[in-house]
């Protein structure tokens, strides 16, 4: 994806308010980003644990969504499956990600759910930039431009319902 300016960031988001936009913490090395290869930017909030964030392209715009997560999980050591990029991970490697819905169906409280790489690093799995444990990734018979449109698809599905 193209990167993305600070201002660009606080002006994407599609399910909180302009005021939390402006005041949520961003990752502080966004020069540092591997852009090239992220088909999101995902980040957790370090002053509240319990919030991650995502942007993306949408029509060559860029769409931020705020989750949340609950801060204590049940079955750590269950292996669960990223719906995103489908990684598999244990330990709570993998979390179910809550996003508000855009406009008035957020506003009146309805929300969307996504289990997801706690660590948002979908786009660096799918390419082999980051490796998971063992048995992470399954031998997979598509191309790596198939499995990013694979998840690029996921990840489009479930902006959809966002605004749906
Ligand atoms: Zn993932």
């Amino acid at each position: 994806m193209k990167p993305l300016t600070e201002q660009d960031i606080r002006n994407s988001f599609i399910n909180c308010s302009k005021g939390e936009a402006k005041r949520l913490s961003l990752p502080r090395d966004l020069d540092e980003r591997p852009w090239d290869d992220l088909d999101f930017l995902g980040w957790r909030d370090p002053g509240a644990p319990d919030r991650s964030y995502l942007v993306t392209e949408r029509d060559a715009r860029p769409v931020g969504v705020t989750l949340r997560f609950p801060s204590s999980q049940r079955g750590f050591l269950h292996r669960s499956m990223c719906s995103l990029c489908l990684t598999t991970h244990s330990g709570g490697g993998v979390s179910l990600m809550t996003a508000r819905k855009a406009g008035t169906a957020g506003r009146e409280g309805n929300s969307v759910g996504l289990y997801m790489c706690t660590d948002l690093a979908c786009s660096l799995y799918v390419r082999g930039k980051k490796i998971p444990e063992p048995g992470g990734r399954f031998e997979e018979s598509l191309t790596l431009e198939e499995q990013i449109a694979r998840t690029t698809g996921n990840l489009t599905a479930f902006l959809d319902k966002l605004y749906a």
